[in-house]
């Protein structure tokens, strides 16, 4: 399935052009034209889904396998030191595009770049609680 107000099924399928470093009857991966370092790359499946939870299970092994090419690609073609794989779902993960997608990030010892988080200082009780409600 495709949708024709998704600008990822656009550029996945190749109606709209982009820079391509990869691609199979899966996926297209593309630079992000709106980088976090040097070679930032996007990771867009042909058919769309909007995130994870839509995903199928064999894309997703996909995906991650395609990651990897990516991030080993990255290491010998830009030298980078190291790789980030960033996947937003839903606008309070920060998914900004409804068209499933991986973030491949390569990083420069010092790029300045952040991606993280403030790590939280949960009681025991709250630890144990959240390990109820997931196990
Ligand atoms: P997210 O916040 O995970 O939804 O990320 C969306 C990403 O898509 C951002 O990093 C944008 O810079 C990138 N982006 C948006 N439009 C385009 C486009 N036309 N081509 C390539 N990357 C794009
Ligand atoms: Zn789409």
């Amino acid at each position: 399935m495709r949708d024709s107000n998704c600008i990822f099924c656009k550029i996945a399928n190749g109606e709209i052009p982009s820079r391509t470093i990869e691609e199979n009857d899966m996926f297209r991966v593309v630079l992000d034209v709106g980088p976090a370092t040097r070679g930032h790359a996007l990771i867009l499946p042909k058919e769309h889904y909007r995130n994870l939870y839509d995903l199928p299970e064999e894309m997703a092994a996909e995906a991650v396998k395609m990651a990897k090419k990516i991030a080993l690609k990255m290491k010998e073609k830009l030298n980078c030191d190291g790789v980030n794989i960033v996947q937003n779902n839903e606008e309070a993960a920060g998914q900004t595009v409804f068209h499933f997608h991986m973030h491949v990030i390569p990083r420069y010892t010092n790029d300045g770049q952040v991606i993280g988080w403030k790590p939280g200082q949960p009681t025991a009780e709250e630890m144990d609680a959240v390990l109820e409600a997931l196990k």
